[in-house]
C-alpha cells in the first residue's frame, strides 16, 4: 500500500493533520490508528471519562515508575487509544496558555512559533461560541462553548477569590490569562468535541483519505537516512505502509519517542543496550519529559455537591433524563468547572499556578466520588522546572516504555506548590466559601500553613498527573533537540514529529488545544514544501 503522506496516530494532532492534507485531493492519505473507532457512548458524553479513563478498550493505562518525588509512589497516566486519542477521553478543558510560553519557544530559535505566529492557527482551529473577541476563531472545525452546568460551591470559590484579592476574568484564553472564571470546553451541543469528531469524522469518506484503525505501528522503514513507510501489524497481520513523501510521526509523547528509539533514533548506548541497531544517534529522544503535577485539596461543605446529587439511582436516572432531554446538568460536566490563573508571588509577569475547582471529590477519580458533600481546589504549577525523561524497557513497541516524570524535583518546584496550597486555603478562609465550609478534609487541619515539610509531604504522598507529559522529542536547534522548527527530525528526511512530544516548554495549562495548534501548523508547513 502507497500514499503520499502516512500519519502514525489519530490523536489531537493527527486528526487534524489528515483533513488538512487530503484537503488537497492530490495527494492520498493514510491515517494509522492502534485503538478502535470512537463509538462508545461514553466518549461523547463529556462525564464519560471517568468510564473511559482507565479503560483498557480507550486508555493505553500506561503507569510511572516509582518517583522519589512523590515518595517513591507510581501512578497512572492515561492515553486515549482511540480515534481522537488523548481528547476522546480528556477532561474537555479548552485553554491555550500564554502568549509568554509560545515567545519563549522562539526565543530558543524556533523561528515561526512566536505567539504572534501562532495565533492565527489557535484561532483557524476554533469555533468559540460566544464569538467574544477578535483574539478568539469563530469558523473552525473545533466547536469551544462555556460550560453549561454552574454549581453554587464554585460560584462561592470565584467571588471568595475576588473577595480575597485576585481578579474575575471573562477570558483566559483572551488578551490575558490571569484571573478566575469558569473553563471554556472542547465541546458542542452538550456532547464532547474531540479531535476526531472536529477533524476527521467530517471527511471520513474523502477518497484520498484511507483511515486505518486497531492498527499499531511497529517500526518506521528507513533507507540510509530516508524514512519510506512503516511496519504495522493489523489483526495479527503484519502490513507495510509505504509513503511517497513523508511520515508524519503523532503518536503523543509517550509512544512518539517509543517509536523512534524502536526504530534505531535516539540515544546511542540505551538502543544498543537493547540490541537495536543504531540508524542515527539522537541523544534528546525521550528526554525534556515535562508534566503538570496537581496537589488536590479537598472540602466538605454544607451545600450539596455532585458528590451526593448522584447518590441514589433515582437521581441518577433524572439527571440522565434531563441530560437525554436537554442536554444539560451534570453529564454536561467537564472534568472541573472553575479555573483560576494566579500568581504565587507579586512580582510574577503571569500567573504561575492554575487551579481545578470541582464541585465533587474522590481520593481517586477512578474509584468515583465521597459520599459526603466535598469540593476539590485542585492546584498545579504551570512552568515546573522538574525534567524527567522515557526509557526503553525492551525493543518491542508492544512493551510499554518506564516513564520517569521526576516530579517536584527542584527547591523552586516545591515552593510554588506548596505556596499554591497556602493559596487554596486563604480562598476558602474568605466569605461565600468560608460559611459552606464545614470541614478541611485535605491536607486537614492537623498541618499548619507555617509547617512547610509537612505540607510538601503530603503533596508528595497524594499528588497525581493531570495528564500533561509533553516535551520528549523537543523542537529546536540545540544538541538535545529531536526535530527542528519545521517538526523535520533532525539528521534525517521524509520523518516529522508533530503533537504534544515536541513542545520545548510545556505551556502554562492544560495542553489539548496547544496540539491542535501544532497540527495546523505543521500541515501548512507540510503542504508548503510539498507544492514546492
Ligand atoms: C485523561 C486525560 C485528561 C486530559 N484532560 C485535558 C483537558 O481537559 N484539557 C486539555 O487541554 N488537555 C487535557 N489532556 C491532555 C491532552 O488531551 C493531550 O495533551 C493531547 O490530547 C495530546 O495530543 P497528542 O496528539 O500529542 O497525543 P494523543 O491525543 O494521545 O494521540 C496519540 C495517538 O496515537 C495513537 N498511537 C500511539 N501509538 C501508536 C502506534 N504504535 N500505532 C498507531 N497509533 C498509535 C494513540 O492511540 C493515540 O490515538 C488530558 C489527557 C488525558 C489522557
Amino acid at each position: 500500500m502507497e500514499f503520499d503522506f502516512v500519519i502514525i496516530g489519530a490523536g489531537s494532532a493527527g486528526c487534524v493533520i489528515a483533513n488538512r492534507l487530503s484537503a488537497d485531493p492530490r495527494f492520498n492519505v493514510a491515517i494509522v490508528e492502534a485503538g478502535g473507532r470512537d463509538s462508545s457512548p461514553w466518549i461523547h458524553i463529556p462525564v464519560g471519562y471517568f468510564k473511559t479513563m482507565g479503560n483498557p478498550k480507550t486508555d493505553w493505562c500506561y503507569k510511572t515508575e516509582p518517583d522519589p518525588g512523590l515518595n517513591g509512589r507510581s501512578i497512572a497516566w492515561p492515553r486515549g487509544r482511540v480515534l481522537g486519542g488523548s481528547s476522546s477521553i480528556n477532561g474537555l478543558l479548552y485553554v491555550r496558555g500564554q502568549a509568554r510560553d509560545f515567545d519563549g519557544w522562539r526565543q530558543l530559535g524556533n523561528v515561526g512559533w512566536s505567539w504572534e505566529d501562532v495565533l492565527p492557527y489557535f484561532k483557524r482551529s476554533e469555533r468559540w461560541e460566544l464569538n467574544s473577541s477578535p483574539l478568539r476563531g469563530s469558523d473552525g472545525p473545533l466547536s469551544v462553548s462555556p460550560t453549561r452546568l454552574k454549581r453554587h460551591v464554585v460560584d462561592a470559590w470565584i467571588e471568595s477569590a475576588v473577595n480575597a484579592g485576585y481578579r474575575h476574568n471573562e477570558d483566559y484564553n483572551g488578551a490575558d490569562q490571569e484571573g478566575v472564571g469558569y473553563f471554556q470546553l472542547t465541546s458542542r451541543d452538550g456532547r464532547r468535541c474531540s479531535s476526531a469528531v472536529a477533524y476527521l469524522n467530517p471527511v471520513k469518506h474523502r477518497p484520498n483519505l484511507k483511515i486505518f484503525t486497531n492498527t499499531s505501528v511497529e517500526q518506521l522503514v528507513l533507507e540510509n537516512r530516508q524514512v519510506t513507510g512503516v511496519v504495522a501489524r493489523k489483526g495479527g497481520q503484519s502490513i507495510r505502509l509505504k509513503a511517497r513523501r513523508e511520515v508524519i510521526l503523532s503518536s503523543g509523547a509517550i509512544a512518539s519517542p517509543q517509536m523512534l528509539m524502536v526504530s534505531g533514533i535516539g540515544p546511542a548506548d540505551e538502543l544498543k543496550s537493547h540490541g537495536i541497531t543504531v540508524r542515527l544517534g539522537l541523544e534528546g529522544v525521550g528526554k525534556n519529559l515535562q508534566d503538570h503535577l496537581q496537589a488536590r485539596p479537598v472540602f466538605k461543605c454544607n451545600v450539596p455537591t455532585i458528590n451526593t446529587e448522584i447518590g441514589s439511582i433515582f437521581r441518577q436516572g433524572l439527571i440522565a433524563a434531563q441530560y437525554a432531554i436537554s442536554r444539560t446538568g451534570p453529564m454536561t460536566m467537564a472534568a472541573s468547572l472553575g479555573t483560576g490563573f494566579l500568581k504565587t508571588r507579586a512580582d510574577l509577569e503571569t500567573p504561575d499556578i492554575q487551579f481545578h475547582i470541582q464541585p465533587f471529590s474522590a481520593d481517586n477519580p477512578a474509584d468515583g466520588p465521597h459520599t459526603f458533600s466535598a469540593f476539590t481546589a485542585s492546584v498545579l504549577q504551570l512552568r515546573p522546572e522538574s525534567v524527567g525523561h522515557i526509557k526503553l524497557k525492551s525493543s518491542d513497541m508492544r512493551d510499554y516504555p518506564a516513564l520517569h516524570p521526576n516530579y517536584l524535583s527542584t527547591r523552586g518546584d516545591c515552593d510554588t506548590l506548596v505556596e499554591g496550597i497556602r493559596i487554596a486555603r486563604n480562598i476558602a478562609a474568605h466569605d461565600p466559601l468560608k460559611s459552606l465550609i464545614t470541614e478541611e478534609h485535605t491536607p486537614g487541619d492537623n498541618i499548619s500553613n507555617d509547617d512547610y515539610d509537612a505540607l510538601l509531604d503530603w503533596a508528595r504522598q497524594t499528588s497525581t498527573t493531570i495528564y500533561h507529559p509533553t516535551g520528549t522529542c523537543k523542537m529546536g536547534s540545540d544538541p538535545m533537540a529531536v526535530v527542528d522548527p519545521r517538526l523535520k527530525v533532525h539528521g534525517l528526511n521524509g520523518l516529522r514529529i508533530a503533537d504534544a512530544s515536541i513542545m520545548p516548554a510545556i505551556t502554562s495549562g492544560n495542553t489539548n488545544a496547544p496540539t491542535i495548534m501544532i497540527g495546523e501548523k505543521v500541515s501548512d508547513m507540510i503542504l508548503e514544501d510539498a507544492k514546492s
